[in-house]
């Protein structure tokens, strides 16, 4: 279950984030602690724990997120200069929060391999 999580809490208006967009599927807000100029998260509205919980049946949804960060990526500026978009899976993906999100990091230049 993930109601429990941070990010439950933000669906649910139960705490504060900085939205940037909604829809029937998706929330986009900005990371509290910022890693890049621009870090927003894209969360789908249904509890998924991380992406190795995602089924066939969430599949619509997840291409629905990553069309949308693509549209808010755009939105943000991005687009010329390029961006990544990252899931953190698990203790070894350095997940934190348990209820699935894409990272949408850009603004600056990114180093490859992270650490
Ligand atoms: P993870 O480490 O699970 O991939 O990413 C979780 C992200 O959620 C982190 O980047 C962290 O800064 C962000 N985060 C944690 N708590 C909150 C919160 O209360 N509000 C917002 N906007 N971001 C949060």
């Amino acid at each position: 279950m993930s109601s429990g999580t941070i990010f439950g809490k933000i669906i649910r208006r139960e705490i504060p984030a900085k939205i940037v967009y909604e829809d029937d599927i998706c929330l986009a807000f900005h990371d509290v602690k910022p890693q890049a100029p621009v870090h927003i998260l894209v969360i789908p509205k249904k509890e998924i724990r991380s992406l190795a919980e995602v089924g066939s049946e969430d599949a619509l949804a997840v291409g629905h997120i990553l069309a949308k960060i693509a549209e808010i990526a755009k939105a943000q500026g991005l687009e010329r200069s390029g961006y990544r978009v990252v899931t953190n899976i698990g203790d070894d993906g350095g997940q934190t929060v348990f209820h699935l999100h894409f990272h949408l990091l850009g603004g600056r230049a990114l180093s490859w391999p992270p650490g």
